[in-house]
């Protein structure tokens, strides 16, 4: 082993036969993820090995090797007839031969011979033999450490060091069953690439020019049912947004415990299991004790605080390492070209939402459609300008030329009901001057905390992104994939609600001279509205698979990493229904 190379793990030489993709994002790129399976096994080797009555003379041992450049830990080391013999224990079922004879897989085969050749090392003697248990099938497979044995071991360890010098994802397993019941599907997204790069529904692949005002397709489950589904639809675990200034967050145990008071001052307790929650999001001056910090911090749960007004003010980072993960994406992002292509798809997706909306929110009256004709036919010029933008610079232009006549258009798609003091007058933000304003700005902080958390817990660095500059302490990339986002999480549930009545013009807001902000009670329904949207459904155009918004988010987070990661082609394609 050369002094700079770190030793390989004899478990990713079982991810190398397994896939040689699983064995690239665990060892080159750093990303680990535990799924029931892995619980399983670790709960086999925890509370099931220990009370086996074959008793091993050793159990759970750690080696290493300078030699073979390997470290590993065996599950037991038996002396058999005199003989040192290594074991492996497997949940599953066994392999079956021709006539069928017990053998093992060959993932499990490389991993005891790598185990095999380090016990003889350590132990100074030869050992001849490795034993595999498959629990399932209560039977053991016998792994001759020969000649073959060895020859096979180094071509592995040799395939393994030739892909940690690679840059490029090697491609999916050809053989779709494994990604069934990899723990790492999720983050590998086999599906999306095995899809190519042509989106299953058409009305995504058409340009705004055709966009007629009936235009948009609304076949978007078409193809549900057709690929396996193998990124999760829904969140499985919960926000928690604390938001009254005498709130506390302690630990007891694997529970985080939160005392506040509700609305009319009574107090309330609860205690949430750790594993229920993806986030903690403080608002205001609640307080959080070190001890809930760091379980947040030891399961990856993030804690973000926001200013009563909105600002996201501070997070931790719930993000491991991935240092190699985050090189390339330093490398890839400063190549003009990428940053020119993802910022043109970038923009191109967010107009062609607004403009959809606006088509979409105006149909129907002709009165509300002719009002907005002129904005419609600027968004529509900036939108075809958006596909030929040869710098930020003119994208920035478009993208501004289309804001300014979406917002303009914003009160014609309001209800005639809604009392004029929740019509915007124009954008303004810092500080917003009207209620709408002050809805829009909330609810942009409530996304821009969402996607930043996300980004960070896939392991992207928000610090670096391709079209916005870093000009303020806001992340350039997280301030990027929230335009994808704007619209569909927070724009439209909101007009709804405006139209639906739901905000009290004074008992929500609290209006001064110089800006606007929410109450302690607006803020609470900006809160349910938001949660409640991202929990909404979203066929995504790509895959046709229905999710929810905050796995969308993650999902165009890691399509996004496609782009650098073997793939590219693939991120920005969502669109509105
Ligand atoms: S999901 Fe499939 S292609 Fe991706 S790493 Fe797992 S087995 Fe390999």
């Amino acid at each position: 082993m050369t002094p700079d190379r770190f030793p390989l793990r004899v478990m990713s030489l079982h991810a190398l036969f397994y896939c040689e993709r699983l064995f690239y994002l665990e060892e080159v790129e750093e990303i680990r993820l535990a799924d029931h399976a892995v619980y399983a096994g670790r709960r086999l080797h925890e509370q099931i090995l220990p009370l086996d009555d074959e008793s091993p003379e050793h159990r759970s041992i750690e080696i290493a090797s300078e030699t073979w450049g390997l470290t590993g830990k065996v599950d037991a080391v038996r002396k058999r007839d005199g003989k040192w013999i290594a074991y492996e224990h497997k949940r599953g079922r066994c392999m079956r031969g021709e006539r069928n004879e017990v053998l093992a897989w060959p993932s499990d085969r490389i991993q005891v011979i790598a185990y095999a050749v380090l016990i003889s090392e350590c132990f100074k003697e030869n050992v001849h033999e490795g034993r595999v248990r498959y629990h399932t099938d209560n039977v053991t497979a016998i792994v001759r450490i020969d000649e073959q044995a060895i020859d096979d071991l180094k071509l592995a360890i040799q395939r393994g060091r030739q892909l940690q010098e690679t840059t490029m994802r090697p491609p999916v397993a050809s053989n779709e069953k494994l990604c069934n019941r990899c723990s790492l599907a999720p983050v590998c997204l086999p599906e999306e690439e095995r899809l190519g790069n042509q989106p299953i529904i058409d009305g995504c692949s058409k340009s705004d020019l055709e966009i007629s005002d009936h235009g948009f397709n609304d076949d978007t489950d078409g193809s549900a049912g057709r690929i396996p589904k193998l990124f999760p639809s829904v969140r499985s675990k919960q926000t928690i947004h604390v938001c009254t200034p005498k709130a506390r967050i302690g630990r007891s145990d694997q529970t985080l415990v939160i005392q506040s008071e509700d609305l009319s001052g009574k107090s309330v307790t609860q205690k949430i299991p750790i594993q229920e929650v993806d986030a903690v999001v403080i608002h205001g001056y609640g307080q959080i004790t070190t001890q809930a910090i760091h379980l947040c911090s030891y399961h990856e749960v993030s804690v973000q605080w926001m200013s009563f007004g909105g600002t996201f003010v501070a997070g931790t980072a719930a993000s491991p390492g991935r240092v190699q993960q985050r090189i390339r994406q330093y490398k890839a992002l400063q190549d003009e070209q990428m940053q020119m292509r993802l910022a043109r798809s970038l923009v191109h997706a967010k107009i062609e939402m607004q403009l959809r909306y606006l088509l979409r929110s105006t149909r129907g009256s002709k009165g509300n459609r002719e009002s907005v004709q002129k904005e419609i036919e600027c968004m529509r010029q900036a939108l075809k300008g958006s596909t030929t933008a040869e710098s930020c610079q003119s994208l920035l232009g478009f993208e501004g030329m289309a804001a300014r006549a979406y917002f303009a258009a914003i009160p014609s798609v309001l209800s005639v009901s809604v009392p004029s003091e929740l019509v915007p007058k124009g954008r303004s933000k810092h500080p917003p001057l009207d209620r709408f304003n002050a809805l829009l700005s909330y609810g942009y902080s409530l996304l821009y905390g969402l996607v930043e958390r996300t980004a960070l817990s896939i392991g992207l660095e928000p610090s670096f992104g391709f079209y916005h500059r870093p000009r303020s302490s806001a992340p350039p990339l997280v301030l990027d994939v929230m335009e994808l986002f704007r619209t569909n999480i927070w724009e439209i549930p909101l007009i709804g609600s405006v139209n639906r009545l739901q905000w009290h013009v004074n008992d929500d807001f609290t209006v001064t001279n110089q800006k606007v902000w929410l109450s302690d009670a607006g803020r609470r329904k900006a809160l349910a509205i938001f949660e409640e949207r991202l929990n909404e459904k979203h066929a995504h155009p790509h895959t046709g698979q229905s999710m929810t918004y905050s796995r969308l988010v993650e999902l165009e987070l890691r399509l996004l990493e496609k782009e650098w990661s073997g793939h590219p082609g693939l991120f920005a394609k969502l669109r509105l229904r």
